[in-house]
């Protein structure tokens, strides 16, 4: 097993967190009802409602992974039997899927060939077909982790207008907040449902509900028990910084210097940037003669890709190849893709040279495995990041 060097994080989250968010979590841990702490609090909650560009909403932080800002967003809005509309992009979408059955809702599916990010026409279909209007939420994964398929957000929300359909719309964004553009506000979107451990460069461990004005008011009617997930008992603390129960403090002092990165390099950079990444991964992956998981251009996601196994081989034991000779962790085929695909993780803190490298390790892997494929595929990313870099005239 060669562990020199760093280790290479290419699993699509967690990421590799940055020296700068590291170095400022490294501070004592204060008193969380103290001043002081009141001034981190409010600027990370300043600082969400930006990176998810709301000024009407309004931001919840959880010391809990993803999936209880999934369970968040649902008990708070949502009622024993409600119906909810979700569509089946692959895993994770299914995993929601299933937590909402457990907690006594009523999900109708959409299926998917989880190939393809969803179908706003099946969505407004189904929501026309709704006379009586009991449908009381629309759950769409905005970028789907085990597919490496986006879902456009923009479109969902005309759907929904089409259809006149009162229903709420919650997104999860956990693999994609602050690496493709989320515009809560302008979308309409009711829960944004986010994670720290990916685009936000941080360690796992705090999760994020942001809440539109409808989803507030529909919060109060809300019959579904809850209580540590409960919005109305955070509001009343966050107004001032603080919180109901104890903050994972030092995750805050990492997330206001991560906030503080990608407002340094502009969001809108930010994104370019992850394109930019994504494309030379799909140029290079095109270029070994391999197959793209993901079958539509539109939905291509600019934090991941999932690459297809050439039929007989095994990605796991690619994985495990390009782990012990390279020191790189790739993400595994995740439940009916399990085996069948592996998936690069190119977002957060990663750049061209990160990249470049992460390419030249599966391209040595696919070698070493006795995958086949055609040499030398990487230099298409090469060409494609020289051609396109941002940075290519002098500074004057
Ligand atoms: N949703 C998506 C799109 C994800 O990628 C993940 C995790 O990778 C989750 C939900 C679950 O989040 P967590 O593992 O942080 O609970």
């Amino acid at each position: 097993m060669n562990t020199s060097g760093r280790h290479f994080l290419q699993i699509p989250g967690p990421t590799n967190v940055p020296d700068r968010v590291l170095r400022a979590m490294d501070f004592p841990t204060i008193d969380h009802r103290g001043p002081r702490f009141a001034e981190i609090g409010q600027q990370a909650l300043e600082g969400m409602k930006r990176i998810v560009k709301t000024e009407k909403g309004e931001v919840i932080i959880y010391p809990a992974s993803g999936t209880g800002a999934w369970e968040a967003a649902l008990v708070n809005t949502m009622s024993p039997g409600d119906k909810v509309l979700m569509y089946e992009t692959g895993h994770f979408a299914m995993l929601w899927r299933k937590m909402a059955e457990r907690i006594g809702l009523q999900p109708i599916v959409l299926e998917g060939d989880w190939r393809h990010g969803a179908d706003p026409n099946a969505i407004e279909q189904a929501l026309r077909a709704d006379a009586g209007k009991d449908i009381k939420a629309v759950c769409v994964v905005q970028n789907e982790t085990s597919t490496g398929c986006a879902s456009r957000i923009d479109e969902v929300r005309k759907a929904i207008d089409a259809a006149d359909h009162p229903a709420l719309l919650m997104v999860d964004t956990i693999s994609s907040l602050a690496s493709i553009d989320m515009r809560m506000d302008e979308w309409g979107v009711d829960v944004v449902v986010g994670g720290s451990q990916k685009g936000l460069m941080l360690p796992p461990g705090i999760s994020f509900n942001a809440v539109s004005p409808k989803a507030l008011e529909v919060n109060k009617a809300a019959g579904l028990p809850r209580s540590y997930w409960d919005w109305e008992d955070m509001r009343g603390p966050n107004a001032k910084g603080f919180f109901p129960y104890t903050p994972a403090t030092n995750m805050l002092y990492g997330l206001v210097e991560a906030i503080a990165m990608l407002e340094e390099e502009g969001l809108e950079n930010v994104f370019a940037r992850h394109d930019r990444l994504a494309e030379a991964t799909r140029r290079t992956v095109r270029a070994w003669g391999l197959e793209l998981l993901c079958q539509e251009p539109r939905h291509y996601s600019s934090s991941l890709t999932a690459v297809v196994m050439p039929e007989g081989h095994d990605a796991d034991a690619f994985r495990d190849a390009v782990l012990r000779n390279f020191n790189m962790s790739l993400g595994a085929g995740l439940s009916k893709l399990a085996g069948r695909v592996f998936r690069i993780g190119h977002l957060g803190d990663f750049n061209e040279l990160s990249l470049t490298g992460t390419l030249s390790g599966v391209e040595m892997g696919l070698a070493i495995a006795g995958v086949p494929h055609n040499k030398g595929g990487t230099q298409a990313a090469l060409d494609y990041l020289a051609e396109t870099s941002p940075y290519r005239e002098p500074i004057k």
